[in-house]
């Protein structure tokens, strides 16, 4: 005959393998060693033979002193909920998204966010209010020095913004921008692509004229950009003319020849931006109007596709 602890091993063996409890013989009171929790969908809902037995009651441990448990212990910073500010827009690390480089909002949105949060321009709805603003503020030394503040001029919604370099004597002198012998120039290279001046709008990196038309300093420009920024946000174009180095190298952040900015589109935050040379350089060199011409064609073409879709 079997061995009555034999036999038992056997049920509890024959137990396992029906719940996937085993208690080896001696450890009964032990928690079951392979245990499964218990509301597996393919176990059967009865109780096992022998059911666990409830914890004796414990003394709460004072919050403070409780270890916590693997579920109430924080979750990593990556995974927790914005408790600061519900509508931020964070990276996966928990920081603010830069808005500019968020290729979710729109390219004059874009615009709008790179001008410092503490500008009066985020209050601004028009260009009047801008051109007041200009008028009115002296950021840098050169807007005390000037005759006029020279804002832009054009069309307040056009598909087309032109961006030369700073205002030289006639512009100082009428308040408009282009208004002297590169300003007849680029009439005529607008006009070669069928564009009028009013169908455009035409402005400079730098509102005011800098002395002797020296090249602006980093500082004027830091000075000064935000206001085209705003520009570009309420004109909201559909592409951008750059006209020198100056101005394609302080919207794009380089220090690139004209050589190499030219005969592409760069992606300005989401918008197509040509840089060609500057109607006063073609006054000084006259090779260089084929190669603007080239850039002009490719501009009207894309200009064609952006504007009729
Ligand atoms: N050159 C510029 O860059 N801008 C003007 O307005 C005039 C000349």
């Amino acid at each position: 005959m079997d061995h009555p602890l034999r036999a038992l091993q056997r049920v509890l063996e024959h137990e396992a393998a029906l719940y996937g409890v085993y208690l080896p013989l001696g450890v009964a009171e032990e928690a079951p060693v392979f245990a499964e929790p218990e509301t597996r969908a393919d176990l059967p809902t009865d109780p096992p033979a022998r059911a666990k037995q409830a914890p004796p009651a414990q003394q709460k441990t004072p919050l403070a002193e409780a270890e916590p448990s693997a579920e109430a212990k924080p979750l990593p910073p990556v995974f927790q909920e914005a408790t600061v500010d519900p509508m931020a827009n964070l990276d996966l690390f928990g920081q603010e998204l830069d808005p500019s480089q968020d290729p979710s909002l729109s390219p004059w949105e874009r615009m709008e966010a790179l001008i410092p949060k503490d500008s009066p321009l985020h209050a601004m709805t028009t260009l009047e209010q801008v051109r007041d603003y200009v008028n009115d503020t002296v950021l840098v030394p050169i807007d005390e020095a000037r005759l006029n503040a020279v804002m832009g001029v054009g069309d307040p919604n056009a598909d087309l913004v032109i961006i030369g370099e700073a205002p030289g004597a006639d512009e100082d002198r009428t308040g408009e921008p282009f208004t002297g012998r590169a300003g007849q120039l680029l009439n005529k290279i607008l006009a070669a692509i069928h564009f009028e001046r009013q169908d455009v709008y035409i402005t400079n990196i730098l509102k005011s004229r800098p002395p002797n038309n020296r090249d602006p300093v980093p500082a004027e420009v830091e000075a000064h950009i935000p206001i085209l920024y705003k520009q570009l946000a309420l004109i909201k174009p559909r592409i951008i003319l750059c006209v020198g180095k100056t101005a394609g190298n302080s919207l794009l952040g380089r220090r690139s020849s004209l050589g190499a900015l030219r005969d592409k589109f760069h992606d300005y935050y989401g918008l197509p931006l040509m840089v060609t040379y500057h109607p006063a350089a073609l006054l000084r060199n006259s090779q260089w109007k084929r190669p603007t011409w080239e850039d002009m064609k490719l501009l009207r073409t894309r200009y064609d596709q952006l504007v009729k879709t």
